[in-house]
């Protein structure tokens, strides 16, 4: 596997608060890697550390293979945009001008790109609405728009769906998703959206207090999702003396439904079972396991291996 971007146990304290602990990332070529975590569990940070907004307190980071202690990196660095927080634009200028801006910020001398840049996040028809009048999503995508005007492998980005209504989040995966695959750019995005992120990413890093907890491709992580079978049944009490007896694990939730784990239970079979006991199946229904209850299982499984 060919990672552009990696990290080695990069820590960022702030005097006494350890933000980032150990942080050891590995983000293949290529890949939308997700960045999943709470509120404060240091997202931003990592992005601020590997794009040279800050320095890492131990540790080290590489890009396209260059270490963050080679004099090579600010050029390396060039080959990333970035969308950190909040969205700096100049609200009396256009998108057009915007992008101008960035263009000569960036010594870039030709702005023939501009316009393929303003029609690749859908605003080239924004003709001469000032920035300051767009909605948000059209900020943030006046953002991207920014980010990716140094043409970067990797483009990095900080909730970028944050406070985006439905249709808003919409077109911003749409266009992730375009980016990625006819530009081949990487893209590293971190969100708490669990399910949203989840529609754009094809790798996962789930970060909790500071450490990273685990990272696993989509591939891999649909094949961890538990699958369950739900059902609801006229005795609650007997049932689970069934499922005690067969070795099943099971919940009982709080309208009295019976989630029962397992990947490869027969429906069909288990109804006549627990009939063949005088239980009666009112309801069966198969689901699987969200991505928030299995980020939530990560971090109760984490914090009880830490307690014990
Ligand atoms: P959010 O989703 O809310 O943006 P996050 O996962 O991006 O959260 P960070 O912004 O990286 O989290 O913050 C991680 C922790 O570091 C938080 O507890 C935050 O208060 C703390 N922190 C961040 N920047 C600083 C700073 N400059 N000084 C002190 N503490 C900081």
């Amino acid at each position: 596997m060919e990672y552009i971007l990696t990290t080695q146990d990069l820590c960022k304290s702030y005097g006494k608060a350890d933000v980032l602990k150990n942080v050891s990332l590995h983000i293949p070529k290529g890949a939308i890697y997700g960045l999943i975590g709470k509120n404060g569990a240091g997202k931003t940070t990592i992005m601020r550390v590997i794009t040279g907004l800050q320095k890492p307190t131990s540790g080290s980071y590489s890009i396209c293979g260059i270490e963050n202690s080679d004099s090579d990196i600010q050029n390396i660095r060039r080959r990333t945009g970035a969308l950190i927080e909040s969205v700096a634009l100049y609200n009396d200028l256009t998108a057009y001008d915007n992008l101008k801006v960035q263009f000569l910020n960036l010594g870039l001398s030709s702005y023939d790109r501009i316009d393929e840049l303003l029609k690749l996040v859908g605003l080239d028809q924004t003709g001469k609405k000032r920035a300051g009048k767009f909605s948000l999503g059209m900020k943030q995508r006046l953002g991207i728009a920014i980010a990716l005007c140094g043409n970067p492998d990797i483009l990095i980005l900080d909730e970028p769906i944050n406070g985006l209504d439905p249709q808003g989040i919409i077109e911003i995966r749409e266009m992730l998703l375009g980016i990625n695959k006819n530009q081949g750019t990487t893209i590293l995005i971190s969100s708490h959206l669990l399910d949203e992120l989840s529609r754009v990413a094809d790798n996962y890093g789930f970060i909790d207090n500071g450490k990273i907890i685990r990272e696993v491709s989509k591939e891999d992580l649909e094949k961890s999702l538990r699958k369950s079978t739900v059902i609801k049944v006229d005795d609650v009490k007997k049932t689970v003396t069934c499922l005690d007896n067969k070795g099943l694990e099971y919940d009982v939730g709080k309208d009295q439904s019976i989630n029962i784990y397992s990947d490869n239970l027969k429906a069909s079979a288990l109804v006549v079972e627990l009939a063949e006991s005088g239980i009666e199946v009112l309801n069966i229904t198969q689901q699987e396991e969200t991505l928030e209850s299995y980020f939530m299982n990560l971090i109760s499984d984490k914090k009880g291996a830490e307690d014990a």
